[in-house]
C-alpha cells in the first residue's frame, strides 16, 4: 500500500491513447457501446464501466478512488455538495419510523434536516452534548439505525472521542457515521476508530480554494451500495468538472493542511496571550478541554481556531467591523483567512440558550486561518482587537 500523499497524486485514470500526464476533463454525460449485447451486459452491472455520468464518470471515480484510499475506506460515491451527501447517505439507509442518535453540534443544515425534513417520514433525532458522551447509550432505542458525530465540531471546535463512541456503535450493531470535514483525512481517518462510513464537504479544505462545492461519502461496501443505488436514481452527483478540479485539489491536501495548521497554531497562541481574549479553543493548545483526545485521534489541530472577545456580542461585531484583510464569509477551509460571528450570523436564529448549548457564547469568533503569511493573519487580528 503506498503512503498517503502518493495515493493522493498517483492514483489516476487510465491513460487515453494520447499519453496525458495530467488526467483530461471528462465533460461528457453519457458513453456509448459497442453494439447491443454489450449494452446490455453494462445496464446488467456484468461490466464495470461508465454508461451515464449520473451513475459514473471517470472524474469522479478517480476523485472517488482518492478518498476512499486516504481513508482507508472499501468504497464510496461523490455527491454534488456535502449536503447532498449527507441527506442520500441518510435517505439510502432509514427506514421510516427508524431513530438517529447525534451529537447536538452538528453543521447548520444538518441540524435542520434532522428537526425538518427526516420527521415528514417519522424519522427522530435524539440529541446528545459534547460533554455527554457517557449518555449515548441511554439514547438508543429498539428502532434506532445511525449513531452521528462530527469531530472537531462546528464552530467550537469541541472533539468527540471517536473510538469510545466508535465502541458503542459496535456494541447496539448501529451504523457509525461521521462527518470529517474539520479534519480531512490527513488529519483523521475515522474507519480506523469504527467508524462505518465517513461524509466530507469536498468544498472545504479538499477543494481549499474556494472555487467549487461537492460531497463525498466513502466506507463499507454493503452501505455504499445501497447509498449509489439510491444517488443513481435520484441524482444528486458530482458533475465532472468539480470532480476534476477537487481530485487535482487532493494532490496538494497533505502540503495544504500541514501549513494551514502550523498557522493556526501560532494564531491560536497569539490569541491566548492577547488581553481582550477570554479564552481560546484550539485543539492542540493544551487549555483545550479535550487536547487528550485531540492529540490521540488527530495528528494535527485543523484549521479552526475559536476565541471568546472580552465583551460579548457587541464586541464581536466591532471585530468584525474592524477586520482589514481577512474575508468575513460563511465558508471554510480556504486558502484566505475567514473570521465570523456565529451568534450574530450563522446562528442567529437561535436564542441564546440554544446557542449556548452548542458552546456559541456570545463574544465566539470563528477564524478559518488561510495560507496568507501568518504574520499578516496576526498582525490583523491584532489592530481588529485593539482598535
Ligand atoms: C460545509 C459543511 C457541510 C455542508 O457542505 P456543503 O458542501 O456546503 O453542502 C457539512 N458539514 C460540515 C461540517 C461543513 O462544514
Amino acid at each position: 500500500m503506498k503512503n498517503f500523499e502518493t495515493q493522493a497524486i498517483r492514483n489516476q485514470t487510465e491513460r487515453t491513447q494520447y499519453s496525458e500526464h495530467s488526467t483530461p476533463l471528462y465533460l461528457t454525460s453519457s458513453f456509448v457501446f459497442d453494439d447491443a449485447e454489450d449494452m446490455r451486459a453494462s445496464f446488467a452491472e456484468e461490466k464495470q464501466r461508465n454508461l451515464y455520468s449520473r451513475f459514473t464518470n471517470p472524474n469522479t471515480t478517480e476523485f472517488v478512488d482518492k478518498i476512499v484510499a486516504m481513508e482507508g475506506a472499501e468504497a464510496g460515491y461523490a455527491f454534488a455538495t456535502g449536503m447532498s451527501a449527507i441527506f442520500s447517505s441518510f435517505a439510502a439507509l432509514l427506514n421510516a419510523g427508524d431513530h438517529i442518535v447525534s451529537c447536538r453540534s452538528v453543521f447548520g443544515s444538518t441540524h435542520s434536516m434532522f428537526t425538518k425534513y427526516l420527521p415528514k417520514w417519522n424519522i427522530e433525532t435524539s440529541y446528545f452534548k459534547v460533554d455527554e458522551v457517557d449518555r449515548v447509550e441511554s439514547l438508543i432505542q429498539e428502532n434506532t439505525k445511525i449513531l452521528y458525530i462530527e469531530t472537531p465540531t462546528n464552530p467550537a471546535v469541541d472533539i468527540l472521542d471517536l473510538e469510545v463512541i466508535g465502541n458503542i456503535a459496535k456494541k447496539h450493531n448501529l451504523i457509525f457515521i461521521v462527518d470529517n470535514c474539520f479534519a480531512t483525512p490527513y488529519i483523521q481517518q475515522p474507519i480506523k476508530f469504527g467508524a462505518d462510513l465517513v461524509i466530507h464537504s469536498a468544498t472545504k479544505l479538499i477543494d481549499g480554494q474556494g472555487r467549487v462545492l461537492g460531497g463525498v461519502t466513502v466506507g463499507k461496501s454493503d452501505l455504499i451500495r445501497e447509498i449509489y443505488l439510491f444517488a443513481r436514481n435520484t441524482g444528486p452527483a458530482m458533475s465532472p468538472f468539480n470532480a476534476w478540479v477537487l481530485s487535482k485539489s487532493l494532490e496538494t491536501l497533505a502540503i495544504r493542511v500541514e501549513k494551514h495548521c502550523e498557522n493556526a497554531l501560532k494564531v491560536a497562541q497569539f490569541l491566548e496571550e492577547h488581553k481582550q481574549v477570554e479564552f481560546v479553543k484550539y485543539p492542540f493548545l493544551k487549555s483545550h478541554p479535550q487536547y487528550h483526545t485531540a492529540k490521540q485521534q488527530m495528528k494535527l489541530g485543523g484549521n479552526i481556531v475559536a476565541f471568546e472577545i472580552k465583551g460579548g456580542l457587541a464586541s464581536g461585531r466591532k471585530f468584525l467591523n474592524n477586520i482589514k484583510m481577512c474575508s468575513l464569509s460563511a465558508n471554510l477551509g480556504d486558502t484566505r483567512t475567514i473570521v465570523t460571528h456565529p451568534s450574530s450570523t450563522t446562528h442567529g436564529k437561535l436564542s441564546e440558550e440554544e446557542r449556548l448549548e452548542v458552546g456559541i457564547t456570545n463574544g465566539l469568533v470563528r477564524i478559518s486561518v488561510g495560507l496568507e503569511n501568518v504574520e499578516d493573519i496576526i498582525n490583523d487580528l491584532q489592530q481588529a482587537l485593539t482598535a
